[in-house]
């Protein structure tokens, strides 16, 4: 038996695919750009196990960090696919909550995501995902964010 390795390529070069038609930037956007962030914690609102895990991180983030926590919603809401609740913070805390979120998720799938005016492009290309990649319904975020800030 050998241990062979195998490798998809499928994935990376459909990713680069998808950028080539967007278009490439001329020149980088500046990290001035992202007004705040956002940690969408999913879970099943059917599994008390699944809640009980998000209700942990919830108390143990509550108790850590300055952040802005939203409420539970066990219904889908706006883009999301599934039940969650959002974490909202500034970007001076990404460096301590993000790893925070990434040894202290319990499994939870999490979104993170900037927020910087630019709402669809904000949970796609500019978003990461702790656990799970969940598909968010991207066709009713608009591209540009009205709204004053
Ligand atoms: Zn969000």
């Amino acid at each position: 038996m050998t241990g062979a390795i195998t490798v998809d390529i499928a994935t990376p070069v459909a990713s680069l695919v998808t950028l080539t038609e967007r278009g490439m930037e001329d020149a980088p956007r500046e990290i001035a750009a992202i007004t705040e962030y956002h940690a969408h914690v999913y879970y099943d609102p059917s599994d008390e196990g699944s809640r009980a895990r998000a209700g942990t991180v919830r108390a143990w983030v509550e108790a850590r960090f300055p952040v802005r926590m939203g409420r539970w919603h066990d219904v889908p809401v706006g883009p999301h696919p599934g039940a969650m609740y959002q974490i909202a913070f500034a970007p001076e805390i990404f460096p301590s909550l993000a790893p925070f979120l990434m040894l202290n998720r319990m499994g939870l799938t999490v979104l993170l995501h900037p927020e910087t005016g630019r709402p669809r492009d904000d949970h796609t290309r500019h978003a990461a995902w702790l656990g799970e990649a969940l598909p968010l319904k991207t066709e009713i975020l608009p591209e540009t964010d009205s709204r004053n800030r």
